[in-house]
Parts: C-alpha cells; sequence; structure tokens
C-alpha cells in the first residue's frame, strides 16, 4: 500500500486483523508498507486501519475497507518416518521448545528498513510446493505449508531473498538447518532443510548473499530449499513478496 498527504509523524501503522504492520517513509508526505493477510481469514470484507506516530502520540489517519478473494488450496500427501508424524514426547518437547524460539524472533521488529532492492528468489529451480497447500502426511492431516518448497540438488547454493542480518541460526526438529533473516519492519524470510549453513547469527547479508546449501535436513522428503516469509509474526506467501515489489509497486527498482 502507498499512502500519500501524511503530514509529519516518526511512524505509520497499519492494524489489520490482531497484526500491526509498519510502513517506511518514501518521501516527505507518502509512506509506503505491506501488511498480510492470515490464511485463515474468511473471504469478504476486513477493515485496515493506519495512524501516524509522533513522539507518544499515536493519531488515526485513515480506515480503508479492504476485500478479501478467497483462494482454493490444494491438498498434498507425502510420505516421511512415522516418528516425523507422530511425535514421542521428547520430540514433541523438542519442537515445542524450538517453536517458541522462532515465534520469540520473529515477534521482534527491527526499526528500520534493511532491504533496498526488490526481493528475489533465494534459487532457481522447480516449485513443488505452494504456500498454503493442507498437507496430509502419512494419512494424517497436519497444518498447511507455510512457504514455497523449490527443488534443487543437495549442495545448490541458497542466496538471500533481500539484504538483512542474520537473526537466528538453527538445527530443528521440522525445518533441519534453518536460517532466518531480519529484514527490518517486522519483516523476515527463512530457510529450512539446509546441508550446510554459511552464516552466523547477527551477520550482515547482502541482497544474493550466500546462506547455506540445499539439503534434506528435518522433516523433508528429499533435497529441497523451504522458503518461508513472515510479516509481524504472519506467514505470507512468498511469491506474494516478489509480486509486491514488481513492476507496479516498490519504491526503486534495481
Ligand atoms: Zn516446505
Amino acid at each position: 500500500m502507498t499512502v500519500h498527504g501524511v503530514e509529519g509523524g516518526d511512524a505509520v501503522r497499519a492494524t489489520f486483523g490482531d497484526r500491526e504492520f509498519a510502513l517506511w517513509q518514501l518521501s516527505d508526505t507518502t509512506w509506503e508498507g505491506l501488511a498480510a493477510v492470515d490464511r485463515e481469514q474468511a473471504p469478504g470484507q476486513a477493515s485496515l486501519l493506519l495512524s501516524v506516530l509522533r513522539q507518544q502520540d499515536r493519531q488515526p489517519l485513515a480506515a480503508l475497507t479492504m476485500t478479501v478473494a478467497p483462494r482454493e488450496y490444494p491438498e498434498q500427501h507425502l510420505r516421511v518416518q512415522e516418528g516425523m508424524v507422530h511425535l514421542s514426547p521428547e520430540d514433541q518437547e523438542r519442537a515445542a521448545r524450538e517453536n517458541r524460539v522462532i515465534r520469540k524472533v520473529l515477534g521482534r521488529r527491527t526499526a528500520e528498513r534493511l532491504w533496498q532492492t526488490p526481493f528475489a528468489m533465494p534459487l532457481s529451480g522447480p516449485v513443488t510446493s505452494a504456500f498454503g497447500v493442507r498437507r496430509v502426511y502419512n494419512g494424517t492431516p497436519k497444518s498447511y505449508h507455510s512457504g514455497l518448497d523449490i527443488a534443487a540438488p543437495r549442495g545448490a547454493p541458497v542466496h538471500a531473498a533481500g539484504a538483512g542480518t542474520v537473526a537466528l541460526v538453527g538445527d530443528y526438529f521440522y525445518t533441519g538447518h534453518t536460517v532466518f533473516v531480519d529484514h527490518g519492519l517486522g519483516l523476515y524470510t527463512a530457510y529450512f532443510h539446509l546441508d550446510t549453513v554459511a552464516v552466523r547469527e547477527e551477520q550482515q547479508v547482502a541482497a544474493g548473499g550466500e546462506l547455506g546449501q540445499v539439503g534434506s535436513t528435518g522433516r523433508s522428503t528429499g533435497p529441497h530449499l523451504h522458503w518461508g516469509v513472515y510479516l509481524s509474526g504472519r506467514k505470507a506467501d512468498p511469491l506474494s513478496l516478489l509480486h509486491a515489489f514488481g513492476a507496479a509497486g516498490g519504491g526503486e527498482t534495481p
């Protein structure tokens, strides 16, 4: 979204559903930002509230009515080791603990925008599973697919989709060797199932910088990259991030 005619203010926020999204300033009076719709949001009208922050003061700017379009998500059946579907108590505890670590990182919002150029795919290869697909593992329905799967040979380099800071590096039950990159303003990208990781936490990465190599660690059926996007802690379709800075949007082009 692009908002014109904002007089003064230190920050502009968009409240949509139970999340708040930070906009960034393009010029004296123009701000731009992204908001993510929850996958479970019912189609129909929803309101988005814009507000301006001036020091400690928050003033409403506008209330917009958005139309959430319906979207159909296909179902995908997968076979993995039984222990990856029906978890042992130890694995359950481990997965829950790791999830808390990840949610905590994703809940942080760096005040500055750290990316400059439009986001790009982290590697090239066929997309084998789209965002939002309903996953059925060994016949058991599980949560929906939270990112984009790109098939590539083991060892293929994985690149940062945009500039940022490495927020988290870990070896997790579901996601294997994992890297999260903080792009600022509550926007994060995630890279799962890596074979090796080439970065450390707090390291700055350029757009296209190498993060690691494609692997099949964690709950994975073969070498691929799972690429995830999170905005204010909400899972978003990575393809929509690419499109958000396409020819029609974005403040700059590379
Ligand atoms: Zn995936």
